[in-house]
């Protein structure tokens, strides 16, 4: 597949009023938006760092796969997932499941920002949740 850049590192915390606090005022960084994303039961938050954004996901539901990832980590957050940008989605999901890839969105959904995502199963990708995605708008 051809992937131009890492779009952005996602990150669970339990609390993004406790968290952006921490990446403005230590980091320095700037938090330009926060959204809600009912679909995957998450509030983002993001910032940017020369090309790259920070993520960082609050469960809005116990239901939540952040939910249950913060629970795994003993109620904190952490690293959880990276994405790498390309300009045809469906093309790289067809191109990973040729190579015996397990997918755990078939077809690009729609994520934060308007962007088309879909993420490849841990199991196949060496333990790194792995998010493609690519920017309608650009293309
Ligand atoms: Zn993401």
């Amino acid at each position: 597949m051809k992937l131009s850049q890492i779009e952005h590192l996602g990150i669970a915390t339990p609390s993004l009023e406790e968290a952006i606090p921490y990446y403005e005022n230590v980091l320095g960084l700037k938090c330009f938006a926060i959204e809600e994303v009912a679909d995957q039961k998450v509030k983002t938050a993001f910032f940017q760092i020369g090309e790259v954004k920070l993520e960082l996901l609050e469960p809005t539901s116990p239901e939540s796969a952040i939910a249950k990832f913060i629970e795994k980590n003993g109620g904190r957050g952490g690293i959880h997932h990276i994405a790498f940008k390309t300009d045809d989605v469906a093309a790289a999901l067809a191109d990973a499941s040729e190579k015996g890839i397990q997918l755990i969105d078939k077809a690009p959904r729609k994520g934060a920002e308007g962007l088309n995502i879909a993420f490849l199963h841990p199991k196949s990708t060496m333990s790194v949740l792995t998010e493609i995605c690519e920017n309608p708008n650009e293309n």
